[in-house]
């Protein structure tokens, strides 16, 4: 990779972005506030690159924060939306492509037997809870620490003190009323789980999880976790709802749940669903989704819903999916990189822990394994922020948080993997003083 231009389009451009809007982003984590740095603006990305308004390239791991399992501007994506956008952008009336999309999407997630688009993951997260509040007539519900589903106000809850207590705001804005309506307990704590339905089982209506976490680093269900979910919310009387925003088409093409063989009775959707556009989705049971208006008495809407040029770049890029079937090729590269990272870091004196499921995967910077949201922040986050910094100034895109899975795309070749590597071998060896 050759040498990097100075930002000064980026370093401007941030600084109007600032004046107009809050951190002078449209998202947080955008800002690179965690790792101490300023955001680069890109102009373009093509394959597994993205180029910045200063010209520089960069290999990228974030990928759009999950979306472009095929790299970006993928010649078919790209020519369906073409296709679309010429057509009209949005009618307000139900169209062909959304049929084909909930057909294909149906098709290929197992459990999801009736399907609702909606226009974010948030959106999608929110819409299964209240669905599944009304199925169950049941207020509660219970989710794990160091997941995410989106910034709706049930979810911005954390763990009260003790276990299996009912939560507090972790943001404020949110009224303490609603966030006493979630239980927060650790991922993969079996114990803990069964201590809150104990408790609370029969008030309760729905669990909701990762089934991979992927917004805490990563971190991959131990054995027997998903299942005793599964049989515990059955027993009680509560809904399972995975959260497969972020694993959708993209742990394997059916998801968590064809990879692990669960089945939830609530699936939100999201990312890789509308192939770079703005989609989510949430599905399932037909006789809970029946519930749904105007079929039934749930409601729930939108006016971009179901946006046909949105619909036609998903279609187009589960298409490739479904055609390619590629995510053994996709998990085996991610491992290439994970391996690789993890003993360049070893060569330094770095303990370093990692994992991979499909296309995701994710290193910390501490011994591992690495089982829960508390284990992952025992990583040396000071190391990681340096070690960030300089894998960005050599060329490397990962996400700019020690607490984010990364991606691998079909656009990734080996010599991008080779190439990340001494990058970041370069990297640890600054960051690690030698
Ligand atoms: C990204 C994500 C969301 C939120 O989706 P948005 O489209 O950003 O609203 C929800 N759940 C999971 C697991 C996610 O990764």
């Amino acid at each position: 990779m050759g040498e990097m231009s100075p930002q000064e389009r980026s370093q401007e451009l941030f600084s109007r972005a600032r004046r107009v809007s809050p951190g002078g982003v449209h998202s947080p984590v955008r800002a690179f506030g965690a790792v101490g740095a300023e955001p680069f603006f890109t102009a373009s990305g093509a394959g597994s690159r993205l180029r910045d308004v200063d010209g520089n390239e960069y290999i990228d791991y974030v990928l759009s924060w999950g979306p472009l399992v095929l790299g970006h501007a993928h010649p078919h994506v790209t020519e369906a939306v073409e296709r679309a956008v010429r057509k009209g952008t949005h009618y307000g009336t139900p169209t062909p492509e959304e049929v084909e999309l909930a057909e294909k999407v149906i098709a290929l997630v197992p459990s999801v037997e009736v399907v609702r688009f909606v226009n974010s993951g948030t959106e999608a997260t929110m819409s299964a809870v209240r669905l599944a509040r009304a199925f169950t007539g049941r207020d509660l519900i219970l989710k794990f620490e160091g997941c995410y589903h989106g910034h709706g106000d049930s979810f911005m809850a954390k763990a009260g003190s003790g276990l299996a207590t009912l939560g507090l705001p972790s943001s404020p804005g949110v009224p303490k009323e609603i966030t006493q309506l979630t239980l927060t307990v650790p991922f993969n704590d079996s114990t803990a789980v069964g201590e809150a339905i104990a408790e609370y089982g029969g008030r309760l209506a729905a669990v909701i999880t990762e089934p991979v976490v992927g917004n805490s680093g990563l971190i991959l269900p131990q054995a027997g976790f998903l299942e005793l979910l599964r049989e515990e919310t059955r027993r009680v009387g509560a809904l399972l709802i995975f959260d497969e925003v972020m694993t959708g088409f993209r742990v394997a093409l059916g998801g968590a749940q064809e990879r692990f063989a669960i089945e939830p009775d609530l699936t939100a959707l999201g990312k890789v669903i509308g192939g770079g556009f703005p989609v989510g989705a949430y599905g399932g049971r037909r006789d809970i989704m029946s519930r749904v208006a105007p079929e039934g008495d749930v409601y729930q809407a939108g006016t971009l819903s179901g946006n046909p040029v949105a619909m036609a770049a998903g279609l187009a890029q589960l298409e490739i999916l479904e055609r390619e079937d590629p995510y053994a090729a996709l998990e085996e590269r991610a491992t290439k990189l994970v391996d690789g990272i993890v003993a360049a870091a070893g060569r330094f004196g770095v303990p370093a822990s990692g994992g991979t499921a499909g296309s995701m995967w994710g290193v910390y910077f501490c011994e591992g394994p690495v089982r829960s949201f508390d284990d992952a922040l025992r990583v040396n986050r000071e190391f990681f922020n340096a070690y960030y910094r300089e894998c960005l100034a050599g060329g490397v895109f990962f996400a700019p948080s020690p607490f984010e899975a990364g991606f691998m795309s079909t656009a990734h070749s080996d010599a991008d993997v080779d190439e990340t590597l001494s990058v970041v071998g370069r990297a640890l060896a600054a960051a690690a003083g030698r």
